[in-house]
């Protein structure tokens, strides 16, 4: 069985990093990620991350406390960074070939985002880790996902969650909830659904990126969607 997806652009949230201490990282999380990885990796398939930095830090919540939001931003996509580094160490430990690309130029850790340079590392069969974000204030990690997505020409992007697809209102609170298998683009920003931020649904929705919403925390699930297999919530149209 060849892979359905030759490129993919997998989006952790800084959070999945923290498991379940909910702060910082934890190197379980690191590991079961990497596995999980190296498995898809071996089987042909081109895979960009893309993560995010709330385990350190969000920048609307310092600039709540007072902080300047751009700064308060800068700070976030520095928490990416950390977090992107570490996800490279997790990988190498695991012997996958890793490249870290920063939309921040800091060139003694990491390379420049440059986006066919992005390319060649994929196709040489290399992880690529987009950190910082999209490199500006205001915008989020599932809005770099989606840009990169687009930058690079991946086919999907892979949104882990703690959850297994995107609920009609919270299961935890409502027991009437339900799980959509498939959603248009325009469902999750008329109801304002908790996939994304409405920046990066747009992007998505505008460019014809299909995300698909899955719990990372069942070992195997990402196999099984770059082989076709219809778990989790669908997002696409
Ligand atoms: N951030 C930003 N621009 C970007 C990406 C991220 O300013 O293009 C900042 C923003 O402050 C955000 C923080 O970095 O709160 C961490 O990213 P995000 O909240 O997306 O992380 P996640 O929720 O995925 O852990």
């Amino acid at each position: 069985m060849t892979p359905k997806y030759k490129r993919i652009v997998l989006k952790l949230s800084g959070e999945a990093l923290a498991g379940e201490k909910g702060f910082g990282i934890d190197q379980e999380v690191i590991e079961t990620i990497a596995r999980q990885t190296k498995e898809v990796n071996e089987l042909g398939v081109q895979v960009a991350v893309v993560v995010g930095g709330g385990n350190f830090w969000r920048g609307a919540v310092g600039s709540h406390a007072g902080i300047d939001r751009s700064t308060a931003d800068y700070m976030g996509m520095l928490a990416t960074v950390i977090n992107s580094l570490a996800l490279q160490d997790g990988f190498e430990r695991l012997g996958i070939a890793t490249r870290v690309q920063t939309a921040i130029e800091m060139r003694q850790i990491a390379e420049p985002y440059i986006r066919r340079r992005a390319i060649r590392h994929l196709e040489k069969g290399r992880v690529v880790i987009f950190a910082a974000g999209t490199g500006n204030p205001y915008f989020s990690t599932d809005t770099a996902a989606a840009l990169r997505a687009a930058e690079i020409e991946a086919e999907i992007i892979l949104m882990a969650k703690k959850v297994d697809g995107v609920y009609s209102a919270d299961p935890k609170i409502d027991p009437m909830a339900v799980r959509f298998e498939d959603l248009k683009f325009m469902e999750v920003l008329q109801q304002r659904l908790r996939v994304m931020d409405s920046t990066a649904t747009s992007l998505c929705m505008d460019n014809q990126i299909p995300i698909v919403v899955f719990n990372l925390n069942e070992v195997g699930n990402i196999r099984r969607i770059v082989m076709g297999e219809k778990i989790g919530t669908f997002v696409r149209g």
